[in-house]
């Protein structure tokens, strides 16, 4: 008799200092369904790998028995045993091995990498970049961050810490990072620094589109600065050119260091479109070294905030498959 092929699923999880969200994805990169839950992050790292257990388990039912490995995005410095330094936003949490504890609670393998390259290695399997050997993926939230694949490898670093793209400085004798550097491009761009600073300037009375959202109830936010940019206001396209301007410094940087094919950008504000994208394409064509035939594209992800689940489930099923 024929034996039936029983369909293999990993679960790839996106940790977050927030929320936690897990999906159960098939071999093919196609996520089943997500669940999500809270991560109470103050309650420490031991709390939190029993709500990453917990959460696993929902998502997978009732298909536990064939889910094989489990792919976990953390923050921090995750090196390859799976133990997790420094998460930010973590408190408390100085060093903690992850993967070995979900294994011994899962019974069942469990990859743990920096969450960041796990958004680079989904975009590089399933997203823009497919079939790429050479790109960087940035992903533009409360910080910057970003992610490596050079000559069809993640680049981890030597001490897991490559890929700090946030920390690229654009102006050496700028304001003073969360790092303890001057002028990095997350400085600039996150919008941890964004956010206040747009509060400030309407604080100050500046005239924008916003004062009257804002007064109706609405939270300053990217997406709000976005907004107001697609409704013609002249101060967040002016916001949103700075950071163009600024993030197009940084790539200058990346493509004199890694010459990559592709530069995928994600995440909240690389939605804003021309304010955003067009200083920063001009900076980019303005100031990049010319070589004979280089044409590095740059494009907006396409998967999203999936590209973290679909990228641990990927990198464990690969990891996995290697023996590494
Ligand atoms: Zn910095």
């Amino acid at each position: 008799m024929r034996k039936r092929r029983v369909t293999k699923y990993t679960i790839g999880v996106d940790l977050g200092a927030t929320n936690m969200r897990a999906g159960l994805v098939s071999e093919d990169g196609s996520i089943q369904r997500i669940r999500k839950c809270a991560t109470k992050a103050s309650e420490g790292p031991e709390a939190v790998a029993d709500r990453i257990a917990g959460l696993v388990h929902k998502v997978a039912r009732p298909q536990w028995p064939s889910v094989a490995k489990i792919g976990i995005g953390s923050p921090g410095i995750v090196d390859k045993q799976g133990t997790v330094r420094i998460p930010p936003n973590f408190p408390g949490w100085i060093e903690f091995g992850l993967a070995a504890h979900l294994k011994d609670t899962l019974s069942v393998p469990v990859i743990v990498g920096n969450d960041v390259n796990m958004v680079t290695y989904g975009e590089w399997k399933r997203g823009r970049g497919r079939g790429a050997k050479d790109l960087v993926c940035i992903t533009l939230g409360s910080g910057v961050g970003g992610g490596i694949v050079a000559n069809g490898q993640l680049v981890v670093g030597h001490h897991w810490g490559a890929a700090e793209i946030g920390h690229i400085v654009v102006n050496a004798k700028g304001p003073r990072c969360h790092c303890g550097n001057r002028g990095c491009v997350e400085r600039y761009v996150g919008a941890v620094w964004i956010v206040p600073k747009v509060k400030r300037a309407l604080a100050e009375g500046v005239p924008t589109i916003m004062r009257q959202w804002v007064n109706d109830g609405a939270v300053v936010t990217p997406r709000l600065l976005t907004q107001a940019a697609r409704a013609g206001d002249a101060y967040s396209c002016g916001v949103l050119g700075e950071m163009g301007f600024y993030l197009g410094v940084a790539l200058v940087s990346i493509i004199h260091l890694l010459d990559p094919e592709l530069i995928v950008i994600g995440g909240g504000i690389a939605r804003a479109g021309q304010p955003l994208w067009g200083p920063m394409r001009q900076t980019v064509s303005e100031r990049v070294m010319d070589l004979p035939g280089r044409k590095v594209r740059i494009v907006r992800s396409a998967l999203g905030d999936r590209a973290g689940i679909i990228g641990s489930a990927m990198y464990a099923r690969e990891r996995l498959r290697c023996g590494s």
